[in-house]
């Protein structure tokens, strides 16, 4: 069995479920498409296939992205963030990225109240 580069796993801080978080990204817009959960695995998959594929904590199990959907993601770009607990991947994306058929799923979820405050002048820290 191959496993995840040592290298890329000593990085990685998960979660008590072995979970680290993937922000997906379609590469050339920026759109925030959606959030998904990966283990070492489905990490190693997404990196080496030049698929995107999550562990489903719902279904407990492997989940290749457009399998079923014909949604499919093409990995562009992988990073980690600064303490390895989240990850970036900038994709191409085939259609809809939500299951709900909406390109996001923010689109899908929608906006939440907020209150604006302005940002001070030079208040960038
Ligand atoms: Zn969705």
């Amino acid at each position: 069995m191959p496993t995840l580069d040592p290298a890329v796993a000593s990085r990685l801080k998960r979660d008590d479920h072995g979970l680290v978080a993937a922000i997906v990204q379609q590469h050339d817009t920026r759109e925030v498409l959606m959030l998904g959960w990966m283990d070492d695995e489905a990490l190693r998959r997404t990196l080496t296939s030049g698929r995107v594929t999550f562990w489903s904590r719902s279904r407990q199990e492997y989940w290749r992205k457009g399998d079923t959907s014909g949604h499919v993601q093409h990995v562009v770009a992988v990073s980690l963030d600064c303490d390895g607990d989240a990850l970036l991947l900038e994709v191409d994306q085939v259609g809809a990225a939500c299951h709900t058929g909406t390109r996001t799923c923010f689109e899908a979820g929608g906006p939440l109240p907020v209150v604006r405050v302005d940002a001070a002048p030079g208040g960038d820290r």
